[in-house]
């Protein structure tokens, strides 16, 4: 053998696939199913979801059409890196609810040759970039981005329409605050858009 292939066999590279969209696109159907697939291809998989997020169970990631997965909750990214050194694919959903460490976390584990699987809002209820996906975005190897369907006409959404007078920055919810709006049927209310707090 030489060289060079020896180092090839040896060496895995590892990556980021990043998933994004409104609420209610798929993306956390889709990353189920990308992990089911390398559970069936039997590596060594473990899914993390932020704290903040325990609408439907603390100890899965849930789909709005009931799909689920087990996952852990994390407090933040750094639990993500030092919970996954002995896994192949990590999943990590909800990844907008992270702070800019998330970032550095999934470069870290892609560098030591891990497959990392970010699901998250890339777009905030006023349809402003959600931090850390822009980033992630940039640095991923595969993007996929899911749209839902416009609960006012049927067309492909791209937004996520907020339907409580609420203006903190994260206010966790399904069905109760919010609603998939395609570009036309999104509306942004300009009074509280200033009074924005994008503490996380
Ligand atoms: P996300 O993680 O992007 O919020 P999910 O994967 O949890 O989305 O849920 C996707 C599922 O939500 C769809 O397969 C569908 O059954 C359901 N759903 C409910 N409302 C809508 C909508 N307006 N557009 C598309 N899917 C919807
Ligand atoms: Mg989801």
């Amino acid at each position: 053998m030489n060289e060079n292939l020896q180092i090839r066999t040896f060496k895995k590279t590892g990556h980021i696939e990043v998933i994004c969209g409104s609420m209610f696109s798929g993306k956390t159907e889709e990353l189920i199913r990308r992990i089911r697939r390398a559970e069936i291809a039997k590596q060594r998989v473990k899914v993390f979801k932020p704290s903040i997020d325990n609408r439907y169970s603390e100890f899965e990631i849930v789909s709005h059409n009931e799909q689920s997965y087990p996952s852990e909750m994390v407090k933040d990214a750094e639990e993500i890196l030092e919970k996954s050194f002995d896994v192949e694919v990590i999943g990590i959903d909800e990844a907008q609810f992270f702070d800019n460490n998330l970032i550095n976390i999934c470069q870290q584990l892609a560098d030591s040759g891990k497959r990392v699987i970010v699901a998250g809002l890339d777009q905030d209820y006023r349809a402003f970039p959600f931090d850390p996906m822009p980033q992630l975005l940039s640095i991923a190897e595969y993007i996929t981005k899911t749209l839902a369907v416009c609960v006012v006409c049927g067309a492909p959404a791209n937004r996520t329409q907020r339907i409580s007078d609420s203006n903190e920055h994260i206010l966790v919810g399904a069905k109760n605050y919010y609603e998939a709006r395609c570009r036309l049927h999104h509306v942004i209310n300009i009074e509280t858009e200033n009074e924005i707090s994008t503490d996380k």
